[in-house]
């Protein structure tokens, strides 16, 4: 029964490649900011509409956030396919969210066509602005998660690995403000804004010793000063705070806050310290899903590794998804070993044939564990248990 569907999975996939490809090119050509992702979405959606989903766009209170969803009539399970599509600002698709989007909506597609209307539900959920904005975040409190019983994507990579740790991530923005004067002529009339930032990167680097390895805090200024024959009046400074749990993140954020206010108090500046995105929860990846993604990946020829015990990696607003449900987010190799993420190499590789041909396979796996989740009660059981305890 299962080989049957999963020929009929891939048989369905292999009949969407091209049209995926065209997708993923296209957005990689086109690349949008977090939350302006307008031409993604039209093209996505338009093709699930095409494969017989129903589409609701506009969603949780954002313009470029979409659900698709066919199936599920006389109730059944759910399965959810999340799909990325923001590219990063300067670097367009350098982290390969055109083969995120391309990927999952093909498996939803796949699924579809090979086991048809009446085993439950399939949704992909268009997830704007992973990048920092954090667009699953607002659809989970927005409830667009609710009644989903798995959620499941991939992410490029340099390598294959199914369970990799994520780190929680808190993003601040800090202001401070001094009071400005001509830098030569009155300088004792002024209070530089400038000096309590400078201050402030002192103090983060002073914490580094006493931080965990996971413990991430990487700062930039976006603003220092207008004219260097004043004393800068204000000066506002990006961070982000990372650690290896939401709580952990949490501690770490509250002695970061402290080092604002020291800065600002040493300088006789004020100092306003305001997060203006949701926090990123640490990923659980479920063991369940997580052990037939293995198998399924390995039926595929891919040679798939175990992260490092102390392995750090960047963050995502999966990790809150994946503390609501049971979630997958594997990452599938795309690029030659050793390509950074977010750099102009794993740019250029993302847009390769061999990267479309990892989606390809990562659409099948996908869609085999979404088969699995919504026929196979046992299976599904099992991942709920592990997801509970
Ligand atoms: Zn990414």
């Amino acid at each position: 029964m299962s080989g049957q569907l999963s020929s009929a999975i891939a048989t369905a996939a292999d009949a969407g490649y091209e049209r995926a490809q065209d997708i993923s090119r296209f957005l990689h050509e086109n690349p949008e900011l977090g939350f302006h992702e307008e031409k993604a979405v039209a093209m996505l959606t338009e093709w699930l509409s095409d494969a017989g989903f129903t589409i609701e766009t506009g969603i949780a209170g954002m313009p470029t956030a979409f659900t698709a969803i066919v199936g599920g009539e006389s109730a059944g399970p759910t399965v959810a396919y999340l799909a990325e599509y923001d590219a990063l600002a300067g670097l367009g698709h350098g982290c390969g969210h055109n083969l995120i989007a391309a990927g999952s909506c093909l498996a939803a597609i796949s699924l579809h066509e090979a086991i048809g209307d009446s085993a439950g539900r399939i949704m992909v959920i268009g997830t704007p602005a992973e990048e920092g904005g954090g667009g699953k975040v607002m659809e989970l409190e927005a409830g667009i998660f609710d009644g989903v019983d798995a959620a499941l994507m991939f992410h490029g990579a340099d390598r294959t690995i199914v369970s990799r740790p994520m780190l929680a991530s808190m993003r601040y923005e800090v202001l401070f403000r001094g009071t400005a004067a001509h830098a030569a002529k009155n300088p004792d009339a002024g209070r530089s804004a400038l000096s309590a930032a400078q201050l402030l990167f002192h103090a983060v680097d002073a914490m580094r010793t006493h931080l965990s390895s996971s413990a991430r805090l990487n700062g930039i200024i976006t603003s220092g000063g207008q004219a260097v024959n004043i004393i800068p009046e204000r000066c506002e400074v990006v961070f982000q705070v990372r650690e290896h749990t939401l709580d952990a993140a949490r501690q770490l954020g509250l002695w970061f806050e402290k080092s604002c206010q020291a800065a600002a108090i040493m300088t006789q500046t004020t100092v306003s310290v305001t997060r203006p995105s949701p926090d990123y929860a640490h990923l659980v990846s479920n063991p369940v899903l997580a052990g037939r993604c293995v198998d399924y990946l390995n039926e595929a020829g891919l040679t798939v590794e175990s992260a490092a015990p102390d392995e750090a990696t960047a963050s995502t607003d999966a990790g809150n998804v994946s503390l609501r449900i049971p979630t997958l987010h594997p990452f599938i190799q795309v690029a030659p070993r050793g390509t950074a993420s977010h750099s102009t190499a794993m740019l250029e590789a993302v847009a390769q044939p061999a990267a479309q041909a990892a989606m390809l396979v990562g659409a099948k796996v996908l869609a085999q564990l979404g088969m699995d989740v919504l026929l196979d009660d046992a299976f599904r059981r099992e991942m709920v248990d592990a997801f509970l305890t």
